[in-house]
């Protein structure tokens, strides 16, 4: 298998063409609704995706409110493009060792989910032929573009997409890999490098949602499959995994139908309405149905391929439910599951007599309260049955939060890109490249390799501090402050592994909150192992610094309380000493760290143990 990814990451530096804030905002002032209708270009094509979704008939509604304007409206023309968010994109150019181009030409991509509101994106190729090496490999970047975010859907309903106009406009910088990953493994590594080098730049949003990946897998002999926007970096791996299984149980699938000369599946539906009067449970009983028809699809020669292999979980009775829910459909019933859901043997046995099916044959049943719809459904279904006979259809596929993914729609065609004749090009002249040159930050090999060497971290430390974006906060609070170790452990794992009480959704503790905590810990208020226990507290809502120690129950415990605790542990002990010497550190440092874990240092205890002994020695 082959992927590349696609990386759209906001700019923090203001909308690409007007002049509102690139924030999001949850109050809306107003509110308008449209509709996209598909009409075929120049070429007299009319693009697949847009005929697609055309066809599902939706309203658009649009709320404005803080951070949008008529632009984002389209009911005035965009603005020359935001000089501060172009320098950013042609910054990353640099890093990514690209070539930028003489002149950018914003174009217009068309949109067809209603996502923006003039049914296109404007977007711009900023660079062209770069690279970024991870792991030594050299990965290519054959291009870096510069484009406007999209609406934020804040609902749906019906046939009506409830769409938030802030999120519109804001710019986003997306860098496209050349399809040389070869695992998921590597797919997320190849993300979290090109993760920290936008941050670099320190103009880019963070957050949730700042940062979206589509991950384009492909297997051979098959086509392209994208999953659009992935949000969680950790999951990449997940997906493309997920990714590979499914398109291998397609490559089966395929490989059997042809084995067996399975003909083309015709996109005609019989209605079986009648064999289904007897059934009164199970969705394709009269009251389930609302009375609608039921419709038969003969499956010729795929008996058994509709249910998942052993010890799979992906399997084309799936795939092909996915494509009847685009038309509306709850699901679909197939032969490989049947009898159940109320369908019983003698069912079954009538329909296969009825569709002239024989034993290595199988049907789809589908059945809505409009048959207009279960029609439409039928011919879904059999087009992806159709599909199944090629092997892996090209498609879109959208990220689920279980790790797997679902159907979206068709991929767009290749001709969907129209010059943006609002907005004048713009030339990159030389002496605006050099300023950037000379003001480019460290890349982030050469930064990993300092902070390494600088704070005494191993590489893999400094490699996640870079992968989680956390090198600025960490440089800010080691440099002289507190141990670089305590600190890195701080925002490597214990804020990421952090579990948030109930309740709580988000704790993103203020660089100060750390630095004070820290302090706590250097003076020996706690021990440094219990800097967990007092963030959970703090996330937990402690009041301040002081009331979470104290919730955690971790601070009021001394040197002197120490130093009290280890004497009469060895007073308890004094026999245990006299008998085995050196050999009773180990068991009195237990006893006292049993007490003490949290509150202090084992370093301190073993210290202060240690003089404890030597006097009971010397008094001894
Ligand atoms: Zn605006």
């Amino acid at each position: 298998m082959r992927a590349g990814l696609e990386v759209h990451q906001q700019l923090a530096t203001g909308k690409l063409f007007c002049a509102c804030p690139s924030e999001l905002s949850d109050e809306v002032w107003l509110s308008f609704v449209r509709r996209l209708r598909a009409a075929s270009g120049e070429s007299q094509a009319v693009d697949p995706a847009a005929a697609f979704q055309a066809a599902r008939g939706l309203a658009y509604r649009y709320e404005a409110g803080p951070t949008s304007c008529l632009v984002d409206m389209d009911e005035e023309p965009p603005h020359a493009i935001n000089p501060a968010a172009l320098d950013v994109a042609l910054s990353l150019a640099l890093l990514l060792n690209a070539r930028p181009l003489d002149e950018i030409e914003v174009m217009r991509k068309i949109v067809v989910d209603g996502s923006n509101t003039t049914g296109f994106q404007r977007t711009a190729l900023v660079a062209v032929d770069g690279h970024v090496t991870v792991g030594g490999k050299r990965i290519s970047v054959p291009t870096v573009c510069l484009e406007e975010d999209a609406a934020r859907k804040s609902g749906a309903s019906g046939t009506e997409v409830v769409y938030r106009l802030d999120r519109l406009g804001i710019p986003l910088v997306e860098i496209a890999t050349g399809p040389e990953i070869e695992s998921g493994a590597e797919a997320r590594e190849v993300a979290e490098e090109i993760g920290a080098l936008l941050r670099a730049t320190g103009k880019v949003r963070r957050g949730i949602g700042t940062i979206r990946e589509d991950v384009n897998v492909s297997a051979e002999g098959g086509h392209r499959v994208e999953i659009k926007g992935v949000q969680e970096l950790r999951k990449i791996e997940e997906y493309v995994r997920g990714e590979v299984a499914r398109q291998e149980v397609l490559l089966t699938v395929r490989d059997e139908l042809r084995r067996r000369g399975a003909p083309a599946v015709p996109d005609r539906a019989v209605d079986v309405t009648e064999l289904f009067g007897s059934v009164t449970s199970g969705p394709l009983s009269a009251g389930a149905r609302s009375n609608g028809p039921v419709l038969a699809l003969p499956l010729v020669g795929f008996a058994d391929l509709l249910r998942s292999p052993p010890g799979v979980e992906e399997r084309l009775g799936r795939e092909l439910a996915e494509r009847a829910r685009t038309a509306g459909l709850r699901g679909i019933l197939h032969s490989d599951e049947l009898p159940a859901f109320g369908v019983g043997a003698e069912q079954v046995a009538q329909l296969r007599s009825r569709l002239q099916l024989g034993s290595a044959d199988a049907f789809v049943l589908v059945t809505h309260a409009r048959r207009e719809r279960a029609e439409e459904a039928v011919r879904r279904v059999a087009e992806r049955a159709n599909q199944a006979r090629e092997g892996i259809p090209g498609e879109t596929r959208d990220p689920l939060p279980d790790g797997r993914t679902r159907y979206s729609r068709p991929l767009p065609g290749r001709d969907r890109m129209y010059p943006e004749t609002d907005v004048p090009p713009i030339v990159v002249g030389g002496p605006r490249l050099e300023a950037l040159q000379a003001g480019l930050p460290e890349r982030p090999a050469v930064r990993r390799q300092r902070l390494a060497t600088q704070y005494g971290l191993s590489a893999e430390v400094a490699r996640q501090l870079l992968a989680a974006g956390e090198a600025d906060r960490f440089e800010a609070l080691a440099d002289g402050r507190h141990p670089p170790a305590l600190v890195a452990r701080l925002l490597t794992q214990d804020l990421p592994g952090l579990s948030l009480p109930e309740g709580v959704t988000e704790f993103e503790p203020s660089i100060e909150a750390l630095d004070a905590l820290l302090g706590a810990a250097d003076r020996g208020r706690f021990a440094k192992e219990g800097v967990p226990a007092v963030l959970a507290a703090l996330a937990a809502g402690a009041a301040s610094l002081d009331a979470a120690i104290a919730a955690s129950g971790l601070g009021g415990f001394s040197r002197a309380d120490l130093e009290a605790l280890v004497d009469r542990v060895v007073d308890r002990n004094a026999k245990l000493l006299d008998e085995r010497g050196d050999a009773a550190f180990q068991p009195l440092m237990g006893d006292v760290m049993r007490e003490v874990r949290g509150r202090r240092d084992g370093s301190e205890v073993a210290e202060v143990l240690r003089t404890a002994i030597a006097r009971h020695r010397a008094a001894g």
